[in-house]
């Protein structure tokens, strides 16, 4: 559905209109194009506090970028920068700033205690009013689980504070900021998150942590087309996220089953026959529904690599209101339905090594929303599943959720208009998200170079004030 407001907002007229009237000025996207776009370009700067471990890392990562990259000097709080390699030129934070940047990326994993935050302040303060629009803010911390002294998870956990702020602080201009927090020797694993989190793909994405844990090198894989050779099956396909999700795998070279109800089969059908996949008409909350899919999958392909657990509804009323059904209906195809399909596959040994699971939750999961007490809980109880299960999947198979804010689809060009207005505009990019925006964090988690993503919950809301 499109956003009227966004692109009146954009011409010259509404641009005064919005200011005269203080109204928000949402900034355009920037989308990605063209797979093999570089994942970032234009001036980039990048600092480390004292002590960092990843800043070696970083900087190679970005020296095969398509960016001129500089690093942070004449500082003595940020002195080990220089680590970052010698492709990035040293910039003085002290003297005048000419640049305007596309990104600032900070190694802020050498922070021990609350005074080293002062390298924050230090490494952004002079730097923060030169990104320019579209622009990325990633910092890398330490996950605050794994650090013995108190002080220094006091540190590390001050991060997720100064991240969300700084997100909230440049979203107008359509610019995001994220964290990894990263597991003792976990470097190597930032290779798929630093390039998805300072790129088009992660437009609608702010606000986030991310766990990164260690795990085996990830194998080598085509860029442009990272998911050749991998077999997906992607749930609630016909149409809205489903569909992006399929033709999203599909463009990364994945083979796509796209799944639906079958009576969504003719526009199941178009969709997958776009992308050379195949259609499974099937209800997931069908007592034969595991063993019919699970039998597909054997026959036709013997395996499967991916599975995306996207089909979802919404049956909204108050609890007092609900009729019994409503519930039982939720629950069965938000939650119910994907265990039972995973119980399967995975029993069977069709889910192969480095397999990946992404389910679908929710901001309502997390915040809690009027009329939705069914959504709600089976959208939290989707992110109880992915938890406990990252706990248990072997063989590197990770597991992981999104959970979409507002997503310019069916189910929300439904709202009605106030609702669907705040829902819109209550977020630091003051927009709703695409489809297309849930199914890139999707490939993403897919992604074979991302095998040390598991267990997590990243949220594609635009960082909506709704919820954490
Ligand atoms: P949508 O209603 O446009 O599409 C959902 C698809 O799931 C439909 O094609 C539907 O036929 C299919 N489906 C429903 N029940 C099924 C069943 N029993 N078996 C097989 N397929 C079934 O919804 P959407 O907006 O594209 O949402 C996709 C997912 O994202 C859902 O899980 C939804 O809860 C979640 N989500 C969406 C938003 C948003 O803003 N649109 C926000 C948060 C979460």
């Amino acid at each position: 559905m499109s956003d009227l407001y966004l692109r009146l907002v954009n011409t010259p007229v509404g641009k005064t209109a919005a200011q005269s009237l203080g109204l928000p000025a949402p900034a355009p996207l920037k989308r990605l194009k063209r797979t093999d776009q570089p994942f970032i370009e234009g001036e980039v700067l990048i600092g480390a506090a004292n002590g960092g471990k990843a800043i070696a890392t970083l900087g190679s990562i970005l020296g095969a970028s398509a960016a001129t990259l500089h690093h942070a000097s004449e500082s003595n709080r940020l002195a080990d920068s220089s680590k970052a390699g010698n492709k990035a030129r040293p910039l003085d934070l002290g003297s005048d700033i000419n640049q305007r940047f596309s990104a600032l990326v900070f190694d802020a994993t050498g922070l021990k205690g609350p005074a080293d935050l002062r390298a924050l302040y230090d490494f952004f303060h002079p730097t923060i009013k030169k990104l320019g629009s579209n622009a990325r803010v990633l910092v890398i911390g330490q996950n605050p689980a794994n650090c013995r002294k108190a002080p220094q998870a006091a540190a590390q956990r001050a991060l997720e504070g100064f991240v969300r702020s700084v997100g909230k602080e440049i979203g107008n201009k359509g610019s995001t900021a994220n964290l990894l927090w990263i597991a003792p020797g976990a470097e190597k694993q930032l290779d798929s998150s630093v390039r998805f989190f300072l790129s088009p793909r992660s437009a609608y994405v702010s606000g986030q942590i991310v766990k990164i844990g260690k795990s085996d090198a990830a194998p080598a894989t085509n860029p442009v087309a990272p998911l050749t050779g991998k077999v997906a099956l992607v749930t609630g396909a016909s149409r809205g996220i489903g569909a992006a999700i399929a033709e999203t795998l599909a463009r990364d070279g994945a083979t796509v089953i796209g799944l639906d109800i079958p009576p969504a089969r003719e526009e199941l059908e178009t969709v997958t026959g776009a992308i050379n996949g195949r259609a499974l008409a099937c209800d997931i909350t069908d007592g034969k529904a595991p063993k019919l899919i699970a039998d597909f999958l054997e026959e036709h392909f013997g395996r499967i690599d991916l599975v995306i657990h996207n089909a979802g509804i919404t049956r909204d009323k108050t609890l007092g209101n609900m009729p019994e059904h409503f519930w039982d209906m939720t629950i069965a195809v938000n939650l119910t339905a994907e265990e039972l399909i995973d119980e399967e596959l995975m029993h069977r040994e069709l889910l192969k090594e480095n397999g990946r699971i992404v389910c679908i939750s929710s901001i309502s999961g997390i915040a809690g929303n009027f009329g939705q007490t069914n959504y709600a809980t089976a959208k939290c109880g989707v992110i109880g599943y992915v938890e406990a299960m990252a706990r248990q999947v072997k063989n590197g198979i990770t597991i992981n959720a999104v959970a979409p804010g507002f997503i310019e689809t069916r189910m929300t060009a439904a709202m009605p208009i106030t609702i669907r207005e705040a829902g819109r505009r209550m977020n630091s990019l003051s927009q709703g998200g695409q489809p297309v925006d849930v199914a890139e964090t999707i490939a993403w988690y897919c992604s074979p170079a991302s095998n040390g993503v598991n267990g997590n919950v990243v949220r594609v809301c635009g960082q909506s004030l709704i919820g954490k």
